[in-house]
């Protein structure tokens, strides 16, 4: 395995859904995907698009992005972001967010260069920072207070920290928000530092909005794009997959401004070239439907996160009641939670991963059915003890299966 790979070890992902196919915990609250209802205009456009009269709605699209789904990217984030987006050189449609922030990070971060990472961060950044030959520099949101009824929003930077992170060698900072696994919505003065920063020492923002619709009242959600001085340095990233509540259809888009999308599409011609035509024409046809009622609360990018809200509180709730301290996230659709005072009732001695959250994961799913993921995945080497102490876990399921994770969780407690 060549250098730049590292160890070559397996993710967190891979080792989990491994997990997951052994053990079959009766809820698997672990990688974050909804087990319910996908709404029904989007998985008919699909059916309709792959058996229409039209042949070549099953072959090959455009490289960059299919056309019909690229325009109404462009609509929508016009919009959003306050200023015209040219559909044919300002966005790049890829296999999921996850391709596109390969594509923007392999694009533009070479040898020598230094990426800010705040932590937790999900966890493909650093791999992939160091496939491009940068490095990354790691700064932690940590909570102010460790006591209870405690909200993703009391997880912070320290600015000093950050501030002394910029240097001539720091090519770009990651920002995530709404953040996985925390879930915290960046604040607008939160998002101003950054931005103020990155103009200060000429540097990138590539911010990976994919929980962009996931927001929770009275949280706002800010594109740091459409700060003053921002677009020229910025590449936002967005997901059909959380958009649409469509995880397995991989679809992602980067958008910013043209001299920078050049950059990600010479990383996408070479590496997939074109995304899967008949995927993206249904994703087109599913913007076209919620932009036609985007003023409406029944717009799924409303009404999503309004069915999401009481999900989120249920499951704080049974956290919350069964010896865990969770942090009430602001936006997403992961809580993490502390276990520490929950120790006492389980034997991790016997488990032989490294890190004690991997550990105590796998025990409880063992013991009580419920699987969490371990967020020490989502810290640096260094920093790991700081993710040792919690869970993530996801919410997007249904009723029946957050009740069924209350009664487990309750019979393990
Ligand atoms: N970024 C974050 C923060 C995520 O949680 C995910 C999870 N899917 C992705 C990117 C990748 O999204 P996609 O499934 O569209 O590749
Ligand atoms: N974003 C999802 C999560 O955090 C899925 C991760 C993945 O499939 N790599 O659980």
């Amino acid at each position: 395995l060549p250098n730049r790979y590292g160890t070559g070890e397996k993710s967190v992902w891979v080792e989990y859904i491994q997990f997951a196919a052994e053990h079959k915990p009766a809820v698997n609250l672990g990688q974050g995907f909804p087990d319910f209802h996908v709404p029904k205009h989007i998985t008919q456009a699909l059916a309709d698009v792959v058996t229409s009269d039209n042949p070549l709605l099953n072959q090959y699209t455009r490289g960059f992005g299919h056309m019909r789904l690229v325009n109404n990217l462009s609509a929508l984030y016009s919009k959003l972001i306050g200023r015209e987006i040219d559909a044919l050189n300002e966005i790049v449609v890829g296999c999921g967010a996850y391709e596109c922030l390969y594509c923007a990070i392999l694009g533009h971060v070479d040898k020598g260069d230094e990426v800010i990472v705040i932590e937790p961060f999900f966890d493909c950044y650093e791999p992939m920072i160091r496939q491009a030959g940068g490095t990354p520099k790691f700064i932690a949101l940590q909570p102010k207070n460790d006591g209870h009824n405690i909200s993703s929003a009391d997880w912070v930077l320290d600015e000093a920290k950050l501030k002394s992170l910029f240097n001539e060698k720091t090519k770009m900072i990651i920002l995530n928000t709404p953040h996985n696994p925390l879930g915290k919505v960046f604040t607008q003065k939160e998002i101003e530092l950054i931005a103020d920063l990155c103009k200060k020492h000429n540097v990138l923002c590539l911010s990976d909005e994919v929980y962009e619709w996931m927001v929770y009242e009275p949280n706002k959600h800010i594109r740091i794009a459409s700060l003053p001085g921002m677009w020229e340095r910025t590449i936002t990233v967005g997901s059909a997959g959380k958009t649409f509540s469509v995880t397995g259809w991989k679809t992602g888009w980067a958008y910013g401004p043209a001299t920078l999308m050049k950059n990600v599409q010479v990383v996408h011609q070479n590496c997939v070239y074109t995304f899967n035509t008949p995927v993206q024409e249904a994703v087109a046809r599913s913007f076209e439907f919620e932009l036609a009622r985007y003023d409406s609360p029944d717009c799924y990018f409303y009404s999503l996160a309004q069915e999401l809200t009481p999900k989120r509180d249920y499951l704080v709730k049974i956290l919350k009641e069964n010896g865990f301290n969770p942090t009430l996230p602001e936006g997403g659709y992961f809580i993490i939670a502390d276990w520490k005072k929950l120790e006492n009732k389980i034997n991790l001695n016997d488990q032989p991963e490294k890190y004690k959250d991997f550990r105590f994961t796998k025990k409880f799913a063992k013991e009580s059915g419920v699987l969490a993921i371990p967020p020490s995945a989502f810290y640096s080497e260094e920093h790991k003890q700081l993710g040792e102490n919690y869970a993530r876990f996801c919410f997007i399921k249904k009723d029946e299966n957050l009740a069924l994770t209350e009664k487990l969780i309750k019979e393990w407690y």
